[in-house]
């Protein structure tokens, strides 16, 4: 029977819907197509078709100055070539005197035009698709960059929220197939953001501890949802998973402050995202799927606890969620950590 499930972290209402996988089938789910005429711009040697880098990792984990094709890089980061947020000011958009000159009122609509950063981290000059098929020292490495563009934008005036993500074949909304993260920083902050800040300071007010740890304690007594667990990580498919094989890598110290975590729990977080990933990849015969880190706005993050989400894109959201955003998952979180520890 299916049942109705609340998550407290996002305030969402899902419905497990396990009968569902039963249903007949007219269509085949989401195919992957693959253009071939297109040259990958992220492989080694092709460096000159990505706009000037921002900054080059090499083998060792050492950011190099220098680069160009002639370096044996590993991790490269660049500015995204077709950004989606405004970023053509004419002025120089991080002073905050010119920010507000941005924001304009068209009758009912609030508008803005306040530029955005949209950066693209490249973990690997080989053209692999999927996180989990990175060396481990790739993983590691693009892990510090990551954490180091994070840190740089959270110094930039009139950025509020950095979110990165990565998605992992067209169903999840890449366009292109080599590997790679995008991180953007938003000038806005969206509905979502501010409910979950309201969420979050509400809860710790009334309990003294993050929402996400009584969540991580509760799993830890109940052991039925979590995939695995390590010394500074629990693995967990989410109670009100929204879609199937969904998982959230939540941090069990230094939650507060994503920019702020040391080297080990870093590496350690990189090793974790690729095995569960190689994992994914193996179990559901290499899906698409969405990663995030989800972390709160910058200047925000007492009562926030950051963790990375992993949203396998099996089945399309439809006329109910995009309605109600009531979504219908039709593998329960039981079920799917099941096979996901196998
Ligand atoms: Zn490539």
């Amino acid at each position: 029977m299916p049942d109705f499930r609340f998550d407290p972290i996002s305030a969402r209402w899902v419905a497990i819907a396990s009968n569902r996988l039963a249903r007949p089938m007219e269509f085949v789910p989401l195919k992957e197509t693959l253009s071939s005429d297109i040259v990958c711009p992220f492989c080694k040697g092709r460096e000159s078709e990505t706009p000037t880098q921002l900054e080059v990792w090499d083998h060792q984990g050492q950011r190099v100055e220098a680069a160009g094709s002639d370096i044996d890089w590993s991790t490269r980061v660049v500015p995204n070539k077709f950004p989606s947020f405004p970023s053509d000011a004419p002025m120089d958009p991080f002073d905050t005197k010119v920010l507000s000159d941005f924001i304009q009122d068209f009758g009912p609509y609030d508008q803005s035009r306040r530029p955005g950063v949209q950066e693209l981290i490249i973990p690997t000059p080989r053209h692999v698709s999927s996180f989990g098929d990175l060396e481990k020292s790739e993983a590691m490495i693009s892990w510090a960059a990551i954490q180091t563009r994070f840190s740089v934008m959270k110094e930039k005036n009139g950025i509020e929220h950095a979110m990165l993500f990565m998605n992992c074949r067209s169903a999840a909304g890449a366009s292109l197939s080599h590997a790679h993260l995008q991180l953007i920083g938003s000038p806005v902050l969206s509905q979502l953001m501010k409910d979950r800040l309201c969420r979050n300071q509400r809860y710790v007010e009334e309990h003294g501890k993050t929402l996400m740890q009584s969540v991580l304690e509760w799993e830890q007594q109940q052991r039925t949802r979590i995939v695995t667990e390590t010394e500074d990580f629990c693995v967990v498919c989410p109670f009100a998973s929204r879609v199937a094989y969904q998982m959230w890598v939540i941090p069990k110290h230094s939650f507060h402050d994503f920019a702020s975590i040391d080297r080990e729990m870093r590496d350690a977080l990189a090793l974790l995202t690729r095995k569960l990933l190689r994992r994914l990849d193996r179990s559901l015969d290499r899906p698409a799927y969405n990663l995030m880190l989800q972390a709160a706005p910058f200047g925000a993050t007492d009562n926030d606890h950051w963790y990375v989400e992993i949203m396998p894109r099996l089945t399309l959201p439809a006329g109910l969620e995009w309605g109600t955003d009531i979504w219908i998952n039709p593998v329960s979180p039981e079920d799917a950590a099941k096979r996901l520890r196998r």
